[in-house]
């Protein structure tokens, strides 16, 4: 079904390696396993991948160091795979540039259905044939691009999923459970820390002061607004 999605597969341990790696063959997807850094590096910087499943603890290059040096464009989606499973370790993948994070031991169905959701994102949303701009942040929703200042600013497929929402309903209030539910998926809407960290990684990357923010405005404790209200004009 889906062969085109080409996917990495970061993981030193043989046995959890072939595991992985045979769902998603039967999975229909286009993957390749590497069991260090070292290669997951050089397969990264020669080959597009659309998502990467990736261990934390690996040898010579562990995965904070490939999450940190992800530089492709487009960039790839990131599910950390780890055994550790600490909210803290959680936190920090997701804070760092990871779009989910699945502990060891799971099963193939669940594997499946993240890698799905992550995937899914990633598809442009149909009709929507404009730019929004607010303050010198413009968001292009037809080239899905967006710039601060005139520089393309890079974004995740995450990213640019929860950008999406905001913009293309922009000066209205999107709130916690609808946000979660249309970029992360139904099954999330409860996991308000998803939400949290990708709008901290939005503000860094597209607000002049990441604590003062003006294009992706906090609406008390109903959401979330990209620019000022409607009919806000003094903002504007
Ligand atoms: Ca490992």
């Amino acid at each position: 079904m889906n062969d085109s999605d080409r996917l990495l597969l970061v993981e030193d341990d043989p046995g959890l390696r072939q595991a992985i790696l045979s769902a998603l063959v039967q999975g229909g997807y286009n993957a390749v396993a590497v069991p260090d850094g070292i290669q997951a590096a050089q397969r990264l910087r020669s080959e597009m991948f659309d998502l990467i499943l990736l261990d934390l603890g690996l040898p010579f290059v562990d995965g904070w160091e490939i999450l940190a040096q992800l530089e492709a464009q487009p960039l790839p989606s990131v599910i950390v795979i780890s055994a550790r499973g600490s909210e803290g370790e959680k936190v920090r993948a997701l804070d760092s540039g990871a779009d989910d994070y699945l502990t060891k031991p799971f099963g193939a169905d669940e594997l499946l259905a993240r890698i799905r959701a992550v995937l899914r994102r990633v598809r442009p949303s149909p009709g929507t044939q404009q730019s929004v701009r607010c303050g010198d942040v413009v968001v292009d929703l037809t080239a899905r691009v967006a710039s601060r200042g005139g520089e393309e600013v890079r974004l995740t497929p995450t990213e640019w999923a929860l950008l999406t929402e905001l913009a293309e309903h922009a000066g209205a209030t999107m709130e916690h459970r609808t946000l979660l539910a249309r970029v992360w998926g139904p099954e999330y809407v409860g996991d308000r820390q998803y939400l949290r960290t990708f709008i901290q990684r939005l503000r860094r990357k597209l607000e002049r002061d990441p604590a003062n923010p003006t294009v992706i405005i906090t609406v008390g404790r109903h959401g979330y607004r990209f620019g000022p209200m409607i009919g806000d004009a003094a903002q504007t």
